[in-house]
């Protein structure tokens, strides 16, 4: 059907109408898209004529026409409606693990994790969790080129910092032997050939769909050569182990792929061996030894599943039980590990904890708590459809968690420095928590000159000062004069008077609110600097993370509204 966002359009427009049993209204349909894929919203202009069609489409059929339609087109959002948002929903079972699984998360060590990585690691955790067992952190660290030998301790601290049940760790560079054998193994089978072809002349023999000179040597030649491999007779390039799949097969990407290769440099930071498995060969080996018993990795590792599997047939292994779970765009922040390095290096970004990075300290740094991403990822779920992930969605996961623990404080950016003519002395009882009154006040005495958010001010004639009282707003070209207007709510209601947040100009605190599409400058509640490293709501603003507080400077990140 049509575009995806027609497409989206037609279905939560169906949603809407199962779940509430009448024909929905565009305005609600689009607020849906929007918040579940919000790299529409650049496109928001176009909607409405869109939602339109797809209301008055709907609006035509019946109760049941409309719930059958959803079922076809897109059964979990009818899974949807009858679940709470509270709690984090039941996702699928998973086929012959009743006596308890081993599971494994198998990061390569080239950076530190990322969204991408936390959902394949939740997910694995998630069901470990469910059916008891084993997880194994499997470190794949056998592609000299792509280590980090920071990102070691970098996935420990990370997964750590996500609560991972981890019960076991192996490092892939400590099994080389292991792989050696089972490569031996499996040219004693006559099921891999040592190929010293040209890797592009192999490449072409491979797209026409022709075997190699190298596939019909004996057994004892090939063992003869993987030998020397070992003792480093060859260079890098010069020879390689191929497994023997079909030269036929409809993939040529299947075709007799590299199981093992020579690598001289850069070293590996933790081994001095030349020769490394490639994944498949190590990956296949290692869910096969450490018993693996159920595999949930992403689509984009379908390929190697089916690679994978020459190698548990030639071995007469039983493959663990796969599940592949769809793509996942992340819009609004990078993700790419070289990207991230590049630009560490170029000075564009200050450490692989900056805000404008997915990893997982970059989004810690923010506020986020790791339940937040946890939930997040299980709301996901395992599904096959490509999808986005939503960053309303995690915000609304930790919004549950950080609301309730948040002291309350303001945060006045881009002060206007005011006095409030025959303003009297007060002092404000401002709750540090709404609904938790037993956590008291912090005290704001008003005297002489306070400080407004200019936002918030500009161009109005009145507005009410939270906790405190009504002030007037005279214009002499861009310059306020403020004058007391009494303290009561009926009026500023009936004005239309915002509420807003301010400050004594005498007792305040520099802050800066650093956020991903710039920073806010201004002053807080010196009260703030008692809060270092725990999540806030400026008030009106959002919750934010103290980060630190420097020469009585406050820095903060922004985490959500
Ligand atoms: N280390 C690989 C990766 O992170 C393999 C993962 C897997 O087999 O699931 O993509």
């Amino acid at each position: 059907m049509e575009t995806d966002i027609e497409r989206l359009l037609y279905i939560y427009a169906l949603q809407n109408a199962v779940k509430h049993d009448s024909a929905p209204k565009s305005g609600t349909v689009i607020g849906t898209v929007l918040g579940k894929h919000p790299e529409f919203r650049s496109r928001a202009k176009e909607l409405g004529p869109l939602a339109g069609k797809a209301v008055a489409e709907v609006a035509k059929m019946s109760a049941a026409e409309r719930k059958s339609r959803l079922l076809e087109l897109a059964p979990e959002l009818v899974a949807e409606l009858t679940e709470t948002h509270e709690k984090s929903r039941e996702l699928p079972a998973l086929e012959g693990a009743e006596n308890g699984v081993v599971m494994r998360f198998a990061p390569n060590p080239s950076g530190p994790l990322h969204l991408g990585h936390a959902r394949a690691s939740v997910l694995n955790d998630y069901y470990v969790r469910r059916y008891g067992g084993r997880y194994v952190l499997r470190v794949e660290d056998t592609d000299p080129r792509r280590v980090d030998p920071e990102a070691y301790a970098m996935v420990l601290e990370d997964i750590e910092w996500l609560g991972l049940g981890i019960t076991d760790i192996v490092y892939q560079s400590d099994r080389l032997d292991i792989y050696y054998d089972w490569c031996r193994k499996l040219i004693e089978l006559g099921g891999a050939y040592v190929c010293v072809c040209d890797s592009e002349r192999f490449r072409e023999l491979k797209l026409k769909g022709k075997a190699c000179p190298c596939r019909e040597r004996t057994v004892e030649e090939n063992l003869e050569l993987w030998q020397k491999m070992l003792d480093g007779e060859f260079y890098e390039g010069d020879a390689t182990v191929r497994v023997k799949t079909e030269l036929d097969h409809p993939d040529p990407a299947m075709r007799d792929y590299s199981a093992m290769r020579i690598v001289n440099a850069p070293l590996h930071p933790r081994v001095e061996n030349t020769v490394f498995p490639l994944m498949n060969f190590s990956v296949a080996v290692d869910d096969h030894l450490l018993g693996i018993t159920h595999v949930i990795r992403g689509k984009d590792h379908i390929a190697n599943t089916r690679r994978q599997r020459y190698l548990f047939d030639y071995f007469g292994w039983k493959p663990p039980v796969y599940r592949h779970y769809g793509r996942m765009g992340i819009s609004g922040v990078v993700l790419s590990t070289s990207g991230m390095r590049e630009g560490i290096r170029s000075g564009l970004y200050t450490g692989w904890d900056d805000i404008h990075l997915g990893t997982m300290r970059a989004i810690a740094r923010r506020g986020i708590e790791p339940e937040a991403v946890r939930n997040a990822m299980i709301d996901i779920g395992i599904g096959e459809t490509d999808i986005s992930f939503s960053w309303e969605n995690l915000y609304a996961r930790n919004k549950e968690l950080v609301d309730p623990k948040a002291n309350r404080y303001f945060f006045v950016p881009d002060p206007v420095e005011v006095t409030v003519e025959e303003g009297p002395r007060r002092e404000a009882h401002a709750a540090l928590h709404p609904s938790d009154p037993a956590r008291g006040v912090r005290t704001l005495v008003a005297e002489g000159r306070i400080l407004l958010p200019r936002a918030d001010i500009e161009g109005r004639s009145m507005v009410r000062l939270k906790d405190l009282y009504n002030i007037r707003i005279a214009w002499d070209g861009d310059t306020p004069r403020v004058s007391y207007a009494g303290d009561s709510l009926e009026e500023a209601r009936s004005e239309k008077a915002p509420i807003i947040q301010w400050l004594p100009a005498e007792t305040k605190l520099p802050c800066t609110l650093l956020r991903q599409d710039g920073s806010l400058e201004g002053f807080c509640e010196p009260l703030v600097a008692g809060e270092t490293d725990r999540v806030v709501q400026f008030e009106r603003i959002g919750f934010a993370r103290v980060d630190s507080v420097d020469d009585g400077r406050v820095s903060a990140y922004f985490a959500h509204r």
